[in-house]
């Protein structure tokens, strides 16, 4: 529905954009999501218990800057590496909840932002977490989408029994985050 979405856009249909931009803000994703994220959840059931390390002992820069995710995204395209799913970086986000500003919420709180945006949304995960000592380097960092990031939460791989995403190609498919907006 967002790719229909911004085709209609594109074709000057602003309305039909609207129509889809709404229809897939849609309950039962959000349901989905919040299924996977958060300590309560039912399907991450880790190993052992994390020891973080102290804000003194992690690598000083917590995030990749621009150019670092816009390599990211060249080697890993517009799909989680763990789960598959289509994303949507967050700077496109905002194009278009500018030009739709009704049909794009996006609150201060999980349940008032859109859900399929807030499924979708393009994170830049540690695979050896930050706080447990983990680099910017791109050997150590994967684009995914945010349930997989905050559902793995800082728990190493081995630790959640997830196999390496580095294991499978990265997937290939005409989903282009929706890029084209802009
Ligand atoms: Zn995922």
């Amino acid at each position: 529905m967002l790719s229909l979405a911004v085709d209609a856009h594109l074709a000057g249909d602003s309305s039909a954009a609207e129509h889809f931009i709404k229809g897939a803000d849609n309950p039962i994703i959000r349901d989905w999501t919040e299924s996977i994220w958060g300590r309560n959840s039912p399907h991450v059931r880790p190993k052992v218990q994390t020891v973080s390390l102290t804000i003194a002992e992690r690598i000083a820069t917590r995030m990749p800057n621009a150019a670092e995710k816009a390599a990211l995204h060249r080697r890993d395209g517009y799909h989680c590496r763990f789960c598959g799913l289509p994303v949507i970086r967050t700077d496109t986000r905002k194009r278009i909840a500018q030009a739709y500003p009704l049909a794009l919420p996006w609150g201060l709180t999980n349940a008032t932002q859109h859900a399929a945006f807030q499924a979708m949304w393009a994170q830049y995960d540690h695979l050896v977490p930050h706080s447990r000592g983990g680099d910017n380097s791109a050997d150590n960092m994967v684009v995914t989408c945010a349930p997989c990031n905050f559902g793995r939460m800082d728990y190493l791989l081995e630790e959640v029994d997830l196999a390496h995403p580095f294991a499978r190609e990265p997937i290939l498919s005409t989903w282009d985050g929706l890029e084209r907006f802009r």
